[in-house]
């Protein structure tokens, strides 16, 4: 996954530079939230906003750090928002953009930054000055490049972010030592069914890694020549497979262990779990910052982060590794580097990984996105915009449409498979962020 998205040759968003590849919209892969409506950055800057002012409107060393920021859309309506509170804006020191993809980068900076003024790299990291406010902004490719500093108030955003991450999956099998060991054959695409099981009583399974094979080419024809026989369309040939590893490898032996929520799973012949350990990492050093922790001395936590993406409140993903193509799916194992991947997030390990690395922080969330836009007022900003397109039926009906879209409780609706989850510092529950049930105090 992280080869065929970040990798230096061909990577689906690293390996297209110069070849005027878009991802985003409707003549690429995908289309995203910030990219419907300008609303949804409007309501994350607002979101901001009212953090700053519940923590106590910090005057100086506020940072605005965004990772896997794409075309740059959602950042240009957060900041062209919170200009609209100029002490906020003072406030605000550096804005940081973290983004692997050089094309995607530069896209940013034609969008951000003043034209004509060559950024200046240094250890890693590229700054400009900000187009019509006067704030540096940095791209890093890591966020780990940015230096974490006690004094600052960072405020960081994710959206569609951690689904790009690279997922683990593991089976339950019964242990090389186990005297009831099933023979366990390769398993094909992502349809992980387990065989029979004898006699459960005397057995003890242990964890094993799905793996990502080769097909040979001859086979990989056949059955992309048949899928489009049947399906009566063009196929691409997969040219890879998913394998149940019939040993344990590094990552199985203690990946799966390192939750309770994995745990108790193992006894279970043939359970399922998938595991972003970068996604913790991300977690984690959100959470730091935040929060503080043993190497990051923080006397008062300040910041939040908002994380919203698609995946599962409370269950462990399965099944969930996809590819994207033309805003259609297609088998994640098919044009390596030219199709989109993702995978659910799992917002239950997100939350786990930021309180374990901090104490300094609490969690809140995950909630569906129409419930967190909602509460954010998208309704009246809609309203409010349909309004000032007067006479023009074909803006106000656009408006109309794409927040309606943004809110939809379908089954596939974006506002019922999207979620916000956010990091706050720790307040033992007394104060509920905006937009999660909570309220900006009248005395700020
Ligand atoms: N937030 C944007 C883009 C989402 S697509 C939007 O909602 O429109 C995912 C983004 O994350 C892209 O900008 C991609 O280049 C970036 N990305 C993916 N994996 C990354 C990684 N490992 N490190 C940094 N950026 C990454």
């Amino acid at each position: 996954m992280r080869i065929c998205l970040t990798g230096d040759l061909g990577g689906y968003y690293t390996g297209a530079i110069g070849q005027g590849r878009d991802q985003f919209g409707v003549k690429g892969d995908f289309v995203t939230s910030p990219e419907i409506s300008q609303i949804f950055g409007e309501l994350i800057g607002i979101w901001f906003v009212a953090e700053w002012m519940c923590q106590r409107r910090p005057r100086q060393g506020v940072q605005l750090i965004e990772v896997g920021p794409g075309r740059g859309t959602l950042m240009a309506d957060i900041l062209r928002t919170i200009k609209r509170f100029p002490a906020m804006m003072n406030s605000v020191e550096s804005i940081f953009m973290v983004e692997a993809s050089p094309e995607l980068r530069e896209t940013q900076q034609k969008l951000l930054c003043r034209p004509g003024e060559p950024l200046v790299h240094r250890e890693g990291l590229s700054s400009g000055k900000c187009k019509d406010i006067d704030k540096p902004i940095v791209w890093a490719e890591s966020l780990r490049s940015i230096a974490t500093n006690a004094d600052q108030t960072p405020f960081m955003i994710a959206h569609e972010f951690f689904d790009a991450l690279p997922i683990h999956t593991f089976q339950t099998a019964l242990a090389e030592t186990s005297p009831a060991k099933s023979s366990s054959g390769p398993i094909r695409g992502t349809l992980m069914e387990h065989g029979p099981v004898k006699d459960d009583s005397q057995c003890a399974y242990e964890w094993r890694e799905m793996m990502v094979s080769p097909v040979h080419p001859a086979a990989a024809m056949t059955s992309a020549q048949a899928k489009s026989k049947a399906a009566g369309r063009d196929e691409i040939p997969e040219e890879f497979q998913l394998i149940l590893s019939s040993t344990p490898t590094r990552h199985s032996r203690y990946l799966p262990e390192s939750s309770a929520r994995y745990r108790q799973l193992k006894q279970i012949p043939g359970a399922v779990v998938e595991i972003c350990p970068e996604a913790s990492l991300y977690a984690a050093d959100f959470a730091t910052r935040i929060g503080g922790s043993a190497n990051v001395a923080k006397p008062q936590p300040s910041g939040a982060a908002l994380i919203l993406d698609y995946g599962t409140s409370d269950t462990i993903p399965v099944n969930s590794l996809r590819g994207i193509r033309h805003h259609k799916l297609v088998s994640p194992f098919s044009a390596p580097g030219l199709v989109d991947l993702s995978a659910d997030v799992d917002f239950t390990a997100i939350a786990e990984a930021a309180t374990l690395a901090s104490g300094g922080v609490e969690v809140h969330g995950p909630i569906s996105q129409a419930d967190f836009l909602e509460a954010m007022g998208i309704k009246e900003r809609a309203e409010m915009l349909i309004r000032a397109a007067g006479s023009n039926d074909a803006t106000a009906q656009s408006i109309k449409k794409s927040w309606q879209r943004l809110v939809d409780r379908g089954p596939n609706g974006m506002g019922k498979v999207y979620k916000a989850l956010a990091i706050l510092p720790e307040n033992s529950g007394r104060r509920r962020p905006v937009g999660f049930g909570g309220d900006v105090p009248s005395t700020g």
